[in-house]
């Protein structure tokens, strides 16, 4: 849709009170603004709108709404679907919304929209305190915590979206609601999980725990070694205490190099002898290449593996909770890396255990809440050239292992083509998400997300 459907006299009223930037597509800024983290996602929305807060957000809901135009929502822009831009929409960018206010004695915090994990992390370090982000620091913690939000405190704290405690949210009617268990308990449950559907979050309040200094690391090992070395991951962390979070896989060596390794990433939140005890065998388990692992402050451990997920690189991600992690797993798995196409990828499995698996699969909307696995394919190439084998390996590989996955789907990780799998990732809690939406957002204003359909 051309922007001469937004109507002059709409527009100029809009930038005349906006405390933000409005930008269209030939104003300097406006290439940028449109770039998300996938590299794939190339989309000219009608107009962006980089809001300030509340007040903006709601302005550019009307004008979205009076012009007939879709809105999108970019919190942090990492959704690898690109569903934070949108052709010819109004694209309501939160990237300036960088407030951020820790309260140590009530041990919350608020943050706006478009806070990203490494800012968050940041300051609320500078208090002792931490709540679960994203296993990437770049992350937006809006669009991760509205989708559930898996990490590496999750054992210990459950997921971001149960450490949420309160939304500042413009609604499809442009009204400004503090949704909180008391205001708005059926609002609340849906936006533990229920991703972009209800509104846009201006800034969202969190429950913080006391965290300071961490345990963690990798540990690598030759690609040979993966067969046995995944056996020995599986058997290792069952049973494990809720300090310890293990994600482990089949990966390519930092450097460059392009070798292949089988590597765990290590995170504890004990003391330092509690952490020795705990990590111990996994130190010390096979012949191991490398072992990276130490203490340092959380907000650290969030950026060690940051490198291997730069801006602008092409994305294609699969992915699906696993039946266990039996002999036949782990030896498809090993046969499928080796012809993975692309020196950036990875075959990922993330650890549910602990404070995360003891909250019922209807208390929040996320419903996987088994100990077990997630298995992920994040495949990342740079060449465009690349992109149909890259795409057709990821296909393939999940068509190949899927015989050992549970059926049920990680919001946050699911892609654009994958509008199948939406009821799989909000499982039993898909009926009661609708009666919400149909409450809140009837003409469904917020539909460019895993959506449900009012
Ligand atoms: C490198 C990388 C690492 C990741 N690691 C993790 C991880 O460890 N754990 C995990 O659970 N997920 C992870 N993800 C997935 C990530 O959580 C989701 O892609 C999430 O949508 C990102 O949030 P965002 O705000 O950055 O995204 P955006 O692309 O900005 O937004 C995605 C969608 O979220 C909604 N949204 C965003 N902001 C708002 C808002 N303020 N109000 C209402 N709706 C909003 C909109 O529907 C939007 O389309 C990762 C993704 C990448 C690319």
């Amino acid at each position: 849709m051309a922007i001469s459907t937004i109507d002059a006299g709409l527009l100029e009223a809009l930038t005349g009170m906006f405390s933000g930037t409005v930008l269209l597509p030939d104003d300097d800024g406006y290439d940028d603004a449109r770039r998300v983290h996938n590299g794939l996602i190339d989309r000219r929305p009608a107009l962006i709108a980089r809001c300030q807060g509340a007040a903006d957000i709601a302005d550019a809901i009307g004008i979205a709404r009076s012009s007939g135009l879709e809105v999108s929502v970019r919190g942090g822009g990492h959704n690898v679907a690109g569903r934070a831009v949108a052709d010819g929409g109004v694209m309501i960018d939160l990237a300036p919304m960088k407030g951020i206010h820790v309260d140590p004695a009530a041990r919350t915090v608020r943050a706006q929209g478009g806070v990203i994990w490494s800012e968050l992390n940041r300051e609320a370090h500078a208090h002792g305190l931490a709540v679960t982000g994203g296993a990437i620091s770049s992350t937006g913690i809006a669009g991760y915590t509205l989708g559930g939000g898996l990490g590496w405190l999750m054992a210990k704290h459950g997921l971001g979206a149960d450490n949420l405690i309160g939304v500042e949210l413009v609604t499809a009617d442009g009204e400004t609601l503090n949704v909180d268990d008391e205001s708005h308990p059926d609002l609340m449950w849906a936006l533990r999980g229920g991703g972009g559907n209800f509104g846009v979050a201006a800034s969202l309040v969190y429950r913080l725990h006391p965290l300071s200094t961490v345990t963690g690391g990798l540990i690598a090992h030759p690609i040979d070694a993966a067969p046995e070395m995944l056996r020995f991951y599986r058997d290792a962390v069952a049973g494990g205490s809720d300090d310890l979070t293990v994600f482990a896989g089949l990966v390519h060596a930092p450097d460059g190099s392009g070798h292949k390794l089988a590597a765990m990433v290590v995170f504890h939140t004990g003391s330092p002898d509690e952490a020795e005890r705990d990590l111990a065998p996994f130190k010390t388990w096979g012949t191991p290449l490398v072992v990276e692992v130490g203490p340092m402050p959380y907000p650290v451990m969030n950026t060690l593996l940051d490198a291997a997920y730069p801006k602008g690189a092409l994305n294609y991600w699969l992915s699906s909770f696993t039946t266990g992690l039996s002999d036949e797993l782990i030896d498809a798995m090993a046969e499928r890396f080796a012809s993975v196409p692309s020196p950036m990828t990875v075959i990922l499995l993330e650890h549910f255990h602990g404070a995360v698996t003891r909250i019922a699969p209807t208390d929040t909307a996320v419903p996987h809440r088994d100990e077990g696995w997630n298995l992920l394919l994040p495949s990342e190439w740079t060449d465009p050239a690349h992109t149909e084998a890259n795409i057709a390996w990821t296909k393939d590989t999940y068509a190949a292992l899927s015989e050992h996955f549970s059926g049920g789907r990680w919001l946050n990780y699911l892609g654009d083509d994958q509008d199948d799998a939406i009821r799989s990732a909000y499982g039993p809690n898909y009926d009661r998400l609708v009666e919400v939406k149909r409450r809140y957002d009837p003409d469904n204003v917020f539909h460019l997300n895993h959506n449900i359909v009012p």
